[in-house]
């Protein structure tokens, strides 16, 4: 038998608690991300207590949660796929956390929007701390001088995200963001998912964004 939403709610925050407590961290806030999945399931978790959301689609996430939003007013939604500038408006306008901030032209668009709008949602710059060539995120070399660049324009850095590439031991990706998020003083780390929450936990993770564990394969 497959088991329901609120049973893998509760399995994956047991697990989490377990991870992070076997190495004396906070448990992590978990980002349950339902991009690719119904409305209906989306509402199961609510219905379940949940209330802290990661979505990757701008578009997707107006309207799977344009409704929803009025009717539960303390929903935390996470934007964790690719910005582009021309969504700023509509993604400041929609989200609590962009975890996304990955260049300077989209550094620029949020702080012009920011200021336009009077509206602040938290930043997380996200690093490519594989190096890979197709993947979004700002370069470990370049984190640094990025970091400044978002200071000079005003904008308040909440931590680092990253996206270990796949086939690599995600804990080296998870110690070096840890690492890279220590030299700039900041203290919140975005990192794991379904696979690898448990290790990301371990490892001082403060929010983990988990979604097939929680609501199954994507449609
Ligand atoms: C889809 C996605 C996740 C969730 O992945 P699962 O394997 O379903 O847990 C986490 N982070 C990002 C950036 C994603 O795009």
């Amino acid at each position: 038998m497959t088991s329901t939403i609120p049973e893998n709610l509760d399995t994956v925050k047991t697990a989490l608690t377990a991870a992070a407590t076997k190495w004396e961290h906070p448990t992590p806030t978990l980002v349950a991300v339902s991009k690719g999945q119904p409305g209906k399931k989306v509402e199961t978790a609510l219905k379940a207590g949940h209330r802290v959301f990661g979505e990757n689609r701008v578009q997707e996430a107006e309207g799977k949660w344009g409704d929803l939003r009025p009717e539960f007013s303390d929903i935390e939604l996470h934007l964790i796929g690719p910005l582009q500038t021309n969504k700023v408006k509509n993604a400041v306008a929609l989200f609590d956390v962009i975890q996304t901030l990955d260049r300077p032209k989209l550094a620029k668009a949020l702080a012009k929007e920011f200021e336009r709008s009077g509206k602040t949602p938290g930043l997380f710059i996200q690093v490519n701390t594989g190096a890979e060539p197709q993947k979004a995120g700002i370069l470990p070399e370049d984190l640094e001088g990025f970091y400044k660049e978002c200071q000079g324009l005003g904008l308040t850095i909440m931590g680092l995200m990253c996206i270990p590439p796949v086939g690599e031991q995600p804990a080296m990706h998870f110690a070096l963001l840890k690492k890279l998020a220590g030299e700039l003083d900041l203290d919140q780390l975005s990192m794991g998912m379904s696979g690898d929450f448990e290790i990301a936990a371990g490892l001082g993770a403060t929010h983990v964004r988990v979604g097939t564990a929680i609501f199954g394969p994507r449609g």
